[in-house]
């Protein structure tokens, strides 16, 4: 393989950090992703671009090559949905403004939840929590891991169905961008906006998705991860249609979190995911031609 062939060799545009809900710092992450023989990478925590320039760094030090993300919860119409940024500017207008109310209303979120589990006469605290976030940003998987731990729950999955998942007597609704804002922060901010695991809003909201699509369309959206972890063959060539149908770049990722053993893995999700390093070309291409 000569480096410089663009038709050859995988990507992973859709990675997590400790930054949001990893378990691994940017570095690590980088450095794994090295260590896998992958091309190119994108870190896309969730609601924070806050490990993207340690990303960059590791990038440089491991020989791979990293596109600053993020991945940014929306809901819009009753369906709760996920978009990427690739290519933020961090200093452009509005762009620390929003990422650090997003920030803020995570933070109040994690106590309230603490205090509908102590009203349910669970024997949980915040302490508690933090210390299984160890210092990343707080989710519902540390949430999870701790009434695991306390033999409360016998599963993640019980955690969730019981207490933890929307609509769960311990479940706090979080504050999300309109995809309308979404779009306009990415744009705005020099990046590109792609729709993130279609195929994941078609199982969760059947029928939605051609709804989202054209509600997004307008918007700018610019592409669609049409290879993920969690689609199947066929839900690949059909997003994969969609894409060339409407002119959207293709992106892909595994979603790798490095939380449970049974969660994707980098670059390869649960085995069959190929990402090609020419979908992070075609994002960068897209990138440098919005200056
Ligand atoms: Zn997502
Ligand atoms: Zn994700």
């Amino acid at each position: 393989m000569t480096p410089l062939d663009p038709d050859r060799g995988t990507a992973d545009l859709h990675v997590h950090s400790r930054c949001s809900d990893g378990a691994l710092t940017p570095t690590e992450v980088v450095r794994l992703a090295a260590d896998r023989g992958l091309r190119a990478v994108a870190l896309t925590d969730h609601d924070t671009i806050d490990g993207n320039d340690e990303a960059a760094d590791a990038g440089a030090r491991f020989g791979v090559e990293v596109l600053a993300g993020v991945e940014i919860s929306t809901h819009w119409g009753g369906v709760t949905f996920h978009m990427l940024g690739y290519g933020i500017r961090p200093d452009a207008p509005g762009v620390r403004k929003t990422f650090d109310f997003l920030e803020e209303s995570r933070r109040t979120r994690n106590p309230r939840m603490v205090e509908r589990l102590q009203f349910l006469g669970i024997d949980i605290t915040m302490e508690e929590i933090l210390g299984e976030a160890a210092g990343s940003l707080v989710g519902r998987p540390h949430f999870a891991r701790v009434l695991l731990r306390k033999g409360v729950v016998s599963s993640m999955q019980e955690a969730f169905d019981r207490f933890l998942g929307r609509g769960a007597p311990a479940y706090v609704n979080k504050e999300r961008l309109s995809p309308a804002d979404a779009c306009r922060l990415i744009a705005t901010s020099g990046g590109v906006a792609v729709l993130a695991h279609p195929g994941l809003i078609d199982r969760d909201y059947p029928g939605r998705f051609p709804g989202v699509l054209q509600h997004l369309l307008p918007l700018g959206l610019d592409g669609i991860e049409a290879h993920y972890s969690r689609h199947s063959p066929g839900e690949t060539s059909l997003y994969l249609a969609v894409a060339q149908h409407h002119g959207l770049l293709v992106t892909g990722g595994s979603d790798f979190h490095q939380q449970e053993d049974t969660g994707p893995d980098l670059g390869v999700g649960f085995g069959s995911l190929r990402v090609p390093y020419r979908c992070f070309l075609d994002l960068r291409e897209r990138l440098s031609a919005a200056g």
